[in-house]
């Protein structure tokens, strides 16, 4: 998978990184040979068009980082646009639920959820030491239970014996009851294929979710089915409400279509990936991995990301100098707030931390914050040069002209002024150094 498009796209930035200064027709060149590439891997036409269009944006934008060529720039911002596209962190099965959890595999004929219904359970009840229960609900092939019941022997898990005559749905509450008094953590239910997606497979899988409650229902798709496994994901997601996806066959020659749209389409992450027939041939999808994989320009990237930091560290040290001089302006200000955009914002900050991702309410807050980043930057923006640089001439009239070119209110405006002057003046006390450096400027 993936070898064709890394290729080409290796390619196109070949040339671009070879180059030293960069235009505007070079980035357009490259990126019309980036589009035709995305589109010959069968990347949906929609997200094609978005890709390419934030890549565009971010280019033209970018401060180009001192000690890496523009052309290099360009592959990181690639880079960072297909992680989005891919989902940007890798989101493992939840089980974070009352046991016994259930997890509804649905999907296609054909598209391995027999078999990755038993991956899946082997790795809980190897990795995560939880005791599992496979029921399958394919009530017109008994040959599909029989499979189940073989796979599940062959992983050492237990599977619900089949009882002749019974409808899916009470098959299914059949399991639960079982996994209730058995005491098992998980009761994967492998719910019956169809060849296509029909509306009957759909009302009785429906009505398995309504009796059984499943903490995750996950879609088992084909990778090599391309753009049709992508339709089929928004069908089930639509009718069913998917948690998240299963690619099986990644390990064919399949030209990356489905993996690349797959997230940007249904809005769903690919939580897993098969990689062979082999019980054991499962994996985590990692979209920074992954996007490594496809551009095969993991050394730039982490060139152009130690840079940045570089640069960062030159700022810091200017910033230090102007502290020193008591002379920290508004354009230090918005620079300083255009940091803290830069690493997340304060979602971005407190999201970094472990176990925080769980706590949404303060999260939610935080958007907030975020918000009140970007109108600081507005209001700094509608100031003139002199007046950033020299505040102190900011009056009633002005503030008024300010306020009302920023879509803010003058109390906001004499917020951010009384944070700089606050801001200011520790910097000046600390810079000073003298009276013990922060204590001073904390007046102990
Ligand atoms: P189901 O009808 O959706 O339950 O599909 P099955 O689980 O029976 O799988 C159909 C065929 O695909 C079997 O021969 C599996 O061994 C094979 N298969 C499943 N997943 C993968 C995979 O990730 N890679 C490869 N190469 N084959 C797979």
């Amino acid at each position: 998978m993936f070898e064709s498009l890394s290729e080409k796209l290796s390619g196109i930035f070949d040339t671009l990184t070879r180059r030293g200064a960069l235009t505007e027709a070079d980035v357009n060149v490259a990126l019309r040979e980036v589009r035709r590439a995305l589109l010959e891997a069968d990347v949906a036409l929609e997200v094609v068009r978005s890709f390419t269009d934030k890549v565009k944006a971010a280019a033209v934008g970018a401060n180009v980082v001192k000690s890496v060529t523009p052309g290099q720039m360009v592959v990181k911002i690639v880079h960072d646009q297909l992680v989005e596209m891919l989902g940007t962190e890798a989101v493992p099965i939840s089980l974070d639920s009352l046991p016994p959890v259930a997890i509804l595999m649905v999907g296609l004929q054909g598209s391995g959820k027999t078999t990755t219904t038993a991956k899946i359970a082997r790795r809980l009840t190897d990795k995560e030491k939880r005791k599992v229960l496979l029921a399958s609900l394919d009530t017109r092939r008994p040959a599909a239970m029989e499979q189940l019941a073989v796979l599940a022997k062959q992983v050492g898990v237990d599977a619900l014996p089949i009882v002749a005559g019974q409808s899916a749905v009470q098959i299914a509450r059949r399991a639960m009851e079982a996994a209730r008094l058995g005491g098992y953590d998980v009761v994967m239910l492998d719910t019956a294929g169809r060849v296509t997606i029909d509306e009957a497979l759909m009302a009785e899988v429906a009505q398995v979710k309504a009796a059984t409650d499943p903490h995750e229902v996950l879609l088992v798709a084909d990778s090599l089915t391309g753009q049709d496994a992508v339709n089929t994901a928004r069908a089930f997601d639509s009718r069913l409400g998917v948690t998240g996806i299963v690619l099986t066959r990644m390990d064919g020659d399949g030209r990356g279509g489905a993996a690349l749209s797959m997230r940007a389409v249904t809005g769903k992450p690919i939580k897993l990936v098969g990689t062979g027939e082999k019980i054991d041939a499962l994996e985590d999808f990692h979209p920074r991995r992954v996007a490594n994989r496809i551009l095969g320009m993991g050394d730039i990237v982490s060139l152009v990301e130690k840079a940045s930091e570089t640069l960062d560290a030159e700022k810091a040290l200017r910033m230090a100098e102007k502290m020193r001089k008591g002379s920290f302006d508004l354009n230090d200000l918005r620079d300083q707030i255009s940091q803290m955009e830069r690493i997340g914002g304060m979602k971005g900050v407190l999201g970094m931390m472990p176990g925080v991702a769980k706590m949404k309410n303060q999260l939610d807050n935080a958007n907030l914050d975020d918000r009140v980043l970007k109108r600081q930057k507005a209001i700094i923006d509608s100031m003139t040069p002199q007046e950033r640089r020299a505040p102190d001439v900011l009056k009633a009239s002005r503030k008024k002209r300010i306020a009302a070119g920023s879509g803010t209110r003058v109390e906001d405006v004499n917020r951010l002024l009384k944070m700089h002057r606050q801001m200011a003046d520790v910097m000046k006390a600390m810079g000073k150094g003298g009276r013990g450096g922060i204590a001073g400027a904390l007046g102990n």
